[in-house]
């Protein structure tokens, strides 16, 4: 990011609306905590074969009554969860670890990270594994059990979260997200108004990003192992793929922590309801709902039903590393494959070989290999399943416009000469 230069505004107007401005924010705001209820309760905790059927009707007539509304909240359940975020907390503070530097901000300055979230993860899975070898898989299915009110806890706390960062972001002296300053209540909101809300040296929104929802997701993902296991006496093939699939994808970004300081939501983004509700309360209990069908339904694959999804997993896994690692070093300035690159007169270079050569985003698509990687061992019994590989891609081809207009705004002239040069984005063949 360039310094702004004396007489600019460091914290512009935003003239355009994402999403689809107001509407488009307020609509998702409201319609992703809806979705994500819906999915456990169109495929809830349940052994009866008729579940997890697309909007059958039970889901809906569960609404009228008046347990249901209570099922939602728990005090004890809040409390874990409350326990559970200051245990990560505490764990950004007290374990020592290295404090790496962002990339350039609007002003002029850096904001250094602390990088200890892999030392947190592997704190977390072994207090889990200690209480599964003390108490067997049965101590450990209590996440699995209360899935509602846990769900209800996260998103407690990402509107907890939003609401004060928004409300923050109006002291002096913040700098705001530039797609975030329309003055739109609803829209400043979801897209987050100032880019870096930290109390002290706590930077919330890379906090956020990678400890409490994604190390959630993989405790969750334990404990539905552990209520498969305890339930019918032995792990299937499928569960254990896909807990291994999405532990590995969650190990990997954590033990890769300061690959995040170049991504967008790090770089652009504020940190509004859209991050907040994303990392908390999206992603670990939307993420894991292969796992929670196979706790119930459990499937088994056998040898050649394994090989197959192994090696699409190991396909999507090695675009997604190898892609992502190529653009992270030549941010940091190094270049260890001698790739060739264009200069902007912006002042920094774009790849122009290697994957980033071949496709824009082709980190998306390693991503996204890997999302069907993740549904395949849930088989065909349900469409429901294949839910994540689905929102995914929408997601993702959003964000590569997204980026793309940003990218449009920064680069000028040299990002058109840059689609010339690699006119596929995501999908080879596809502009
Ligand atoms: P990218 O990692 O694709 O980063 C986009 C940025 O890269 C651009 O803004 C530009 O920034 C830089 N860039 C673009 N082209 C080039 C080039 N040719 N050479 C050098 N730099 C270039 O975007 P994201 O942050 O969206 O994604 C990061 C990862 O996170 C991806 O692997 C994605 O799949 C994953 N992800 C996962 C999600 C999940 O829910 N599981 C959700 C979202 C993302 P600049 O030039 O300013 O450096």
């Amino acid at each position: 990011m360039t310094k702004v230069s004396k007489g600019e505004e460091i914290n512009p107007k935003t003239t355009q609306y994402s999403f689809f401005g107001p509407l488009g924010t307020g609509a998702i705001t409201l319609l992703t905590p809806a979705i994500t209820y819906l999915l456990y309760f169109a495929c809830p905790n349940s052994y009866d074969d008729d579940t997890c059927q697309l909007l059958q009707k039970p889901a809906f007539e569960r609404l009228l009554e008046c347990d249901f509304w209570k099922s939602l909240f728990d005090l004890e359940a809040f409390g874990v969860y409350l326990a559970w975020y200051t245990f990560t907390v505490v764990a950004w503070a007290i374990i020592p670890a290295q404090w790496v530097r962002g990339t350039q901000l609007r002003d002029g300055t850096y904001k250094l990270y602390k990088m200890n979230a892999f030392a947190t993860l592997l704190m977390a899975t072994g207090i889990a594994i200690g209480q599964i070898v003390r108490a067997g898989p049965e101590g450990f299915t209590y996440l699995a059990d209360k899935w509602i009110p846990i769900l209800t806890a996260s998103l407690i706390m990402s509107v907890a979260q939003s609401v004060f960062c928004y409300a923050m972001s109006f002291t002096s002296g913040k700098l705001l997200a530039l797609g975030g300053n329309t003055g739109s209540f609803v829209h400043d909101f979801f897209i987050g108004r100032e880019l870096n809300p930290s109390i002290g040296s706590f930077d919330i929104k890379t906090f956020n990003e990678l400890r409490p929802g994604l190390a959630l997701w993989w405790l969750l993902d334990i404990s539905l192992a552990c209520r498969q296991y305890a339930t019918f006496g032995r792990l299937t093939d499928s569960m254990i793929l896909v807990v291994g699939f999405h532990g590995w994808y969650v190990f990997d970004a954590l033990y890769n922590e300061p690959i995040i300081l170049t991504q967008m939501d790090i770089v652009h983004d504020g940190f509004g309801f859209m991050l907040a509700f994303g990392d908390l309360t999206w992603v670990p209990f939307v993420y894991s709902l292969q796992a929670r069908f196979l706790a119930y339904h459990p499937n088994v694959l056998g040898p050649l039903g394994v090989f197959a999804v192994v090696l699409l997993q190991l396909l999507g896994y090695y675009i997604f590393r190898v892609s992502n690692a190529e653009k992270n070093d030549f941010r940091n300035g190094k270049n260890p494959k001698n790739l060739q690159y264009m200069q902007t007169k912006r002042g920094t270079k774009l790849l122009t070989s290697g994957w980033w050569g071949t496709l824009r985003h082709p980190n998306y698509l390693g991503d996204l290999i890997m999302a069907v990687a993740w549904s395949l061992p849930t088989g065909g019994c349900t469409p429901l399943t294949y839910f994540y590989p689905a929102y995914f891609t929408v997601l993702l081809i959003h964000r590569a416009l997204r980026d793309d207009s940003h990218c449009r705004e920064k680069y000028g002239d040299d990002w058109n000469a840059y689609i010339e040069k690699v006119p596929y984005c995501i999908f080879p063949y596809s502009e």
